[in-house]
């Protein structure tokens, strides 16, 4: 680690023909932010709050959870950071928060749901992530895991603003969010797509189950047309749409990402530099041209071909 085999990616990043797209690096762990900064990521698209309160048998206190957040913020001086609240339950247990007994976990209390049982816990996050911000000069969004219903949105949105948090958003992983997208836009100051849950819940393929991996493929049809509805609605409404999945990562994804109406994406701070280079010899239509192929397509395999034919 630390050892750099090619020059970092200099931002910011863009098509060839400056259709700018923030590449930020997702952090989820203390070790990314140092790799995030090493690669000249664009701040954090996500920050995955969770190993803050993993090893913990109690919910770490507020002054406990600032120092925890300012240590992240001031990696990024005057750059945007995006907080995701506690994505806690299916593959992310904590003792304090979610049961180990639900038949189906990842369908159970997990994400933002846990706030219906335990609201508290949530109001303390939002108050320590606000207190974090007055202290750093980095721009801190906000946003909330598992979203399902506009309800869900509107109840997250007033306690993120409530606490005093300017910027507020919603992940896009689940179909509902993803149909409901210009619905809950009307709430929300961004969204962000997490592409990893969204494969697992639109093609009902667990995540983990490596035998399932064809079906949880970023590239399924399904998916990328659900991501496109997602991109059109932020277009229609000038909202901000990022993507925190995986599928970010993948140099010719993220082309077709950027095409279907993504604005930004964040991912493992290895793959900037790829990512960053190849949509910079790109234009904005040729990026476009391999989405509606790749969208086109009838399998994942299909999707792929098409558009590495147009990407070249
Ligand atoms: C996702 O689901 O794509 C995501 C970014 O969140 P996580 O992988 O942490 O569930
Ligand atoms: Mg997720």
């Amino acid at each position: 680690t630390g050892v750099l085999t090619t020059p970092p990616f200099v931002g910011p990043g863009a098509t060839s023909d400056g259709h700018r797209v923030v590449l930020g690096s997702n952090v989820g762990a203390p070790r990314d932010v140092a790799r995030a900064v090493e690669r000249g990521a664009e701040g954090v698209g996500l920050f995955r709050t969770e190993f803050c309160f993993l090893d913990r048998d109690i919910e770490p206190s507020i002054p406990e959870q600032v120092a925890e957040y300012r240590q992240v913020f001031a990696a990024f001086p005057d750059q945007r950071v995006v907080v995701r609240t506690l994505d806690a339950g299916s593959d992310k247990p904590l003792p304090f928060l979610t049961a180990d007994d639900e038949p189906n976990p990842a369908l159970g209390v997990r994400g933002v749901r846990t706030a219906r049982r335990n609201p508290d816990v949530l109001e303390r996050q939002l108050a320590a992530i606000a207190e974090a911000a007055q202290h750093e000069t980095a721009e801190i969004w906000v946003m909330a895991p598992m979203i399902a219903t506009l309800a869900e949105t509107q109840e997250f949105a007033a306690r993120a603003r409530g606490a005093g948090i300017g910027t507020v958003g919603v992940m896009i992983e689940t179909p509902a969010a993803a149909l409901t997208a210009s619905e809950l836009m009307g709430v929300v100051d961004f969204v962000s797509i997490g592409t990893n849950d969204l494969a697992q819940y639109t093609l009902a393929a667990d995540r983990v189950l490596g035998d399932l991996a064809d079906l949880a493929d970023p590239w399924q049809p399904a998916l990328l047309r659900l991501i496109g509805l997602v991109g059109e609605a932020g277009s229609a409404t000038a909202t901000p749409v990022g993507v925190c999945g995986e599928a970010a990562a993948e140099p010719a994804l993220g082309a077709v990402l950027v095409g279907l109406g993504v604005t930004s994406l964040s991912m493992a701070a290895r793959a900037i530099t790829p990512v960053g280079r190849r949509l910079a010899e790109l234009s904005i239509d040729t990026c476009r041209s391999a989405a509606a192929a790749a969208t086109a397509a009838s399998d994942a395999h299909g999707a792929r071909e098409a558009a590495l034919a147009i990407l070249g």
